[in-house]
């Protein structure tokens, strides 16, 4: 056997086993897109069969057992062109187009190949190098917008076109002229088209899974990163990227499970959630059938949401339910234009991924049970802080409370015409006037610390606030100063909130400034923000606790001995107020002296809306697919 003849015969024997392995995936697996597989590797065996067939037979010569093998050859081509149609737009036009050319070339060959043999032999050159060069430059286009192991396959795919392409043509311009002799040539490409082909249509197990391997590698460590992103939301829009881009398609969705309301959320990129039963779109069947589902045309089985899928560009469509042992958590889907022609690959990857979001999903599950209790703890701690803070603050004002009023019930007894003790009378209220200020503090600060304190900003002039505040005070006997700007000054803010802030620092300025200097408020636009002043000549803050005195019952070291009349809630009201409005509320020292109580809060201009209209989310194509 010369070496030409060896490498033919192994060419025979792998066609022929390339036709058995994609014959049986279709067997197992039949869609349009494996038939033509099918179909492209059964031409060329069915040529080899014939041919041993013949040879058996000793009817190799006869026209019609030429033009069958011929037929057969030109098959190939064709197939290629109808696979080309199966993963990337190709006319209507074009495939009746080769129909009509395959049809006029086989006729050709059976009839026309004993009186022009060489014209049939460039015709079938010419259509080789036609449609089979077209298909091939279409896989190879293919391979570089591919990702991942598809893009590996249709790379192959591609080579082995080329490489079948080169050895038929040399094999016809072997035939045609010589020399050269190009017979080696054809039956080494023929070889290398085979392996090629069978990387790209059939690779073994262990190709696939190194190919797999570092797509899958990057979504697991993209997902773990993702894990501890604090927003849920976030979290599924960028698994949703991550898993699009493992797969090279279109879009990923995930849905995540709503148990007690029959429910899946997909998030949407204007940050909100669009809920959809738990049984709509094929996602929702994947879910609700506990079963991976892959379609080709996702209008024809899903038509009420046919248009949905049109605006989406997800015409293929699989769907993996997402489980933990058997806690159903969601599904995860990937959406394409076209199916990918290695589908089978895209559905072992797809259930990787959806085991690895469920893994993820359950892990912060957990992470949130235990944020809860760790919560919990939290406010458990609060809430004693606030109590012994409370029991040691109160109990100075109760005292002299409850010692001024015996002493008043005392003199009472011992003489019940006495006169009235005014002064007496008057300190037990003040007292007991503080207790109250001290109880709706130690409230106030736990609601706000807690976030149960509502803040409802609206659009209003900072102007009217510095003058009721005035007025306030002025009706309590104290005359402060304002300056304020003559145009209005218009930012959103809780009006009542921005005052308690006001009443706090004047009365801080009060209290910390020995001779009853009474503060100057200002109000001006710095920067364009609204800044609100009050500016004292009292004790000032030490430097370094300018911050802290903005902490829960923080007191500076220069006002303890000084004063007992406060905890040290003040300051952090005002600070949870302002934070809440977005602003900055901070200490300066006022020059000369004394401290400079600053609030700076954004402006609104003039010509905004007066509150933004509450839209109801829009589904948008592809949000209705939770649209990565
Ligand atoms: P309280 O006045 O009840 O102690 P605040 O939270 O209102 O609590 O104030 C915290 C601390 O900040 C005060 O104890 C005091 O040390 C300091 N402070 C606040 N306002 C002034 C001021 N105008 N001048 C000097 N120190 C001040």
């Amino acid at each position: 056997m010369t070496a030409l003849e060896l490498i033919a015969l192994a060419n025979q024997v792998l066609f022929i086993g390339l036709f058995a392995a994609v014959a049986w995936r279709a067997l197992r697996d039949p869609s349009g897109t494996s038939l033509d597989i099918v179909l492209l590797f059964g031409s060329v065996a069915a040529i080899v069969i014939v041919g041993l067939v013949a040879d058996r037979l000793d009817i190799a010569g006869e026209p019609w057992t030429v033009g069958i093998s011929l037929l057969l050859l030109n098959l190939a081509p064709l197939a290629m062109l109808r696979l080309v149609a199966d993963f990337s737009p190709t006319p209507r036009g074009m495939l009746v187009a080769a129909y009509v050319a395959f049809a006029a070339v086989a006729v050709f060959g059976f009839v026309g190949i004993a009186s022009a043999e060489r014209l049939y032999e460039i015709v079938t050159i010419a259509w080789f190098l036609g449609v089979g060069g077209y298909a091939a430059y279409a896989f190879g286009i293919a391979a570089t917008q591919a990702r991942g192991i598809t893009r590996r396959r249709m790379t192959a795919v591609f080579m082995g076109a080329l490489l079948f392409i080169g050895a038929i043509v040399s094999i016809f311009i072997d035939a045609l002229v010589e020399p050269p002799d190009l017979a080696i040539a054809g039956q080494i490409l023929a070889l290398a088209a085979v392996v090629s082909f069978f990387l790209g249509f059939a690779p073994p197990a262990w190709i696939r899974r190194a190919w797999r391997e570092p797509e899958l590698r990057r979504f697991l460590q993209r997902s773990m990163q993702l894990a501890w992103v604090a927003d849920e939301r976030r979290m599924v829009l960028e698994l949703q990227n991550a898993a699009a881009e493992a797969f090279g398609a279109g879009g990923a969705s995930i849905g995540i499970a709503v148990p007690e309301r029959r429910l899946l959320r997909y998030a949407t990129r204007d940050g909100s959630w669009v809920e959809h039963p738990d049984d709509a779109f094929i996602a929702g069947r994947a879910f609700t059938e506990q079963r991976r589902i892959f379609v080709h045309d996702a209008g024809a089985a899903d038509p009420e949401h046919a248009e949905v899928y049109q605006r989406s560009e997800a015409e293929s469509v699989i769907s993996s339910p997402i489980t933990a042992d058997d806690r159903r958590l969601g599904v995860i889907s990937i959406y394409a234009q076209r199916a990918s022609i290695f589908v089978e690959d895209d559905l072992w990857l797809l259930e990787l991924l959806a085991d690895q979001v469920g893994v993820l999903l359950e892990s912060r599950a957990l992470a949130e049970v235990e944020h809860a209790v760790t919560a919990r703890e939290e406010a458990a701690r609060l809430k004693e802080e606030f109590l012994s803070a409370a029991a040691h603050d109160l109990r100075t004002p109760l005292t002299v409370v409850l010692g001024q009023a015996e002493l008043l019930e005392r003199r009472v007894e011992r003489d019940p015409n006495a006169a009235v003790d005014a002064a007496g009378i008057a300190r037990l209220a003040r007292e007991a006037r503080r207790l109250g200020e001290l109880v709706t503090q130690l409230l106030d600060a736990q609601r706000l610390e807690q976030g149960v304190a509502a803040i409802d900003p609206v659009p209003a002039d900072l102007r009217d606030v510095v003058t009721d505040v005035r007025d306030d005070l002025h009706e309590r006997g104290l005359d402060i100063r304002t300056r304020v700007p003559d145009e209005p000054v218009a930012s959103r803010i809780d009006a009542p909130r921005i005052a308690q802030v006001l009443h706090n620092l004047v009365d801080n300025a009060m209290k910390y400034t020995s001779d009853n200097v009474l503060p100057d408020v200002e109000l001006e636009v710095v920067d364009g923000d609204a800044r609100l002043a009050v500016v004292d000549h009292g004790l000032g803050v030490p430097d370094e606790e300018r911050d802290r005195i903005f902490e829960r019952f923080y007191r500076a070291s220069n006002v303890q001995s000084i004063t007992d009349t406060g905890i040290g809630l003040g300051l952090y009201i005002c600070r949870r107020v302002v934070d809440a409005h977005g602003g900055r509320i901070w200490v300066e020292a006022t020059p000369g002296g004394g401290s400079t109580f600053v609030v700076s809060l954004s402006l609104v201009p003039s010509d905004a809306p007066e509150a933004e209209p509450d839209v109801p989310p829009t589904v948008s194509g592809a949000e209705a697919l939770g649209d990565a």
